[in-house]
């Protein structure tokens, strides 16, 4: 068979920049793509983060990834916007991120036959293929697949900056921009690409409904014979205890011994009581309300009368900043609150916990739990979306399940999930146990990655 030829388009691509899952994701399939035989290039804005000489690199064997430059747009410190809110220009910036997509394909002579957007920071790519490249014979064989990695996170602008786009005024219109009186990037991307996907079988479905679909559930409805769910990976060359060079001390699962030499550094160096009896309990996260952390706040008081120990790392909005910060006031021996965001404090934090807190209103994939698993740390979560798809309750007769996972969004039945695993932990050889399974399970992107492909070679055939 024919090398695909793939180009994926991202705002956000780890090791380059990075505000979530995301640039994960872009930054591992790829890679994932590449080891399936795929010819993979990856393309994203050049923030000033971006620590590159020039306007392109390499990452895997030899996928080479292009950087769009331009200093106005692109070289600032954060990539959305900072304290002030969003950048006012970002309509600006993203169009013309997702024209210079495809005006680069063309300097490079690289016609893909997949182009895979992410997010409403690349929804124009399939609609400026579709409107102003439509007879352009460069592109005739380019098929586009748009993901969806949180249907929350729109790309909505008010009226007036329709025309920021050099788009047809025609198109502000309810099947394609236009929505409430605004202009909607992701649903013109949803309308536009050959096939949509998002990033876990069950948030696919969940989108479809007035619950979970944003408003956009009727779009998507439309959709639904291209939609598909495909639950993301993880890469194990960066998430693994065994290699992991930012640990106190590696570990695998059969000497998951060490694991508590490293809970026991964490302790120090945070300034906890150094104990490994005590269970630490850890939070990763965007401080959001998608994430739950009003369900936190409700029982994080009752938690804490607890021999526990809390363990925060994130940043986001403001009310959860103050909430943590009152409670690492109220509980200073058993918090330590780290109000940033911190890349190497999140791989020590993920190895040193017991337990892992993910209570989401809802969850489009979800990494951190992914993550967990690997690191031998217990989730407990909300059975929505990719959390849903990769957690399940863990019976002490049976010994069957790797986590705890509640249904309906109450702080009553999360609790209730904590305590279970808070007993459990107190069974030395049944908590060993489990982490020594879990940390055996298989959530690299091998078996998604496969997926992708299936779908591109599916694309490509229609
Ligand atoms: P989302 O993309 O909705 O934020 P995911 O669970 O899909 O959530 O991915 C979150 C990723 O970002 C994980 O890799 C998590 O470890 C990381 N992360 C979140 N907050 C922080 C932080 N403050 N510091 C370091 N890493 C973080």
């Amino acid at each position: 068979m024919a090398k695909l030829k793939v180009l994926i388009a991202s705002s956000e691509v780890v090791p380059f920049a990075k505000t979530g899952g995301l640039a994960d994701v872009a930054g591992s399939l790829p890679l994932a793509l590449e080891k399936l035989g795929m010819d993979v290039r990856v393309i994203m804005p050049k923030y000033s983060s971006v620590k590159v000489e020039g306007n392109s690199t390499v990452i895997g064997k030899d996928i080479k990834v292009w950087f769009v430059e331009n200093d106005d747009y692109f070289g600032r410190h954060h990539l959305y916007g900072d304290k002030f809110g969003d950048y006012r220009d970002n309509l600006e910036r993203f169009s013309f991120f997702s024209r210079e997509v495809l005006e680069r394909c063309k300097r490079e002579n690289f016609a893909p036959d997949i182009l895979h957007c992410n997010d409403w920071q690349t929804a124009l790519v399939p609609v400026y293929l579709n409107t102003m490249y439509k007879f352009d014979l460069f592109f005739k064989n380019t098929k586009t697949l748009y993901t969806i990695h949180n249907l929350a996170y729109q790309g909505l602008f008010e009226k007036d900056e329709f025309p920021k786009m050099g788009l047809d005024w025609a198109l502000f219109h309810i099947h394609y921009f236009e929505f409430y009186g605004k202009v909607n990037l992701m649903k013109a991307g949803i309308v536009y690409s050959d096939a949509v996907s998002t990033v876990s079988p069950t948030y696919a479905r969940e989108i479809l409904t007035k619950e979970f679909g944003c408003g956009l559930e009727g779009v998507l409805r439309t959709r639904e014979n291209v939609l598909h769910g495909i639950l993301n990976g993880i890469d194990y060359d960066v998430w693994n205890p065994a290699t992991d060079k930012h640990l106190f001390k590696t570990y695998s699962p059969d000497d998951v011994e060490d694991k508590y030499a490293n809970k026991e550094k964490l302790q120090k160096d945070l300034g906890l009581k150094v104990d490994r009896d005590i269970p630490m309990i850890g939070v990763i996260s965007r401080l959001a309300d998608q994430k739950g952390f009003d369900l936190v706040g409700k029982i994080i008081g009752d938690l804490l009368n607890m021999k526990v120990q809390f363990v925060l790392l994130g940043t986001g909005d403001q009310k959860y900043h103050v909430l943590f910060e009152k409670m690492a006031q109220a509980h200073s021996k058993s918090t330590s609150m780290n109000l940033k965001f911190d890349a190497v404090l999140a791989q020590r934090i993920y190895a040193a916990s017991d337990i892992f807190l993910m209570p989401s209103r809802y969850e489009p994939c979800g990494l951190s739990q992914l993550i967990c698993f690997k690191y031998g740390t217990v989730p407990v979560v909300r059975a929505v979306g990719g959390l849903k798809d990769s957690v399940t309750e863990y019976d002490l007769k049976t010994r069957q399940g790797n986590g705890f996972i509640f249904e309906e969004y109450t702080a009553h039945l999360f609790f209730n999930e904590i305590k279970k695993a808070l007993n459990l932990y107190r069974n030395r050889a049944a908590w060993s146990a489990l982490i020594g399974k879990i940390m055996k399970l298989d959530y690299s992107w091998d078996a998604s990655a496969k997926e992708y492909v299936a779908l591109y070679r599916k694309l490509i055939a229609d």
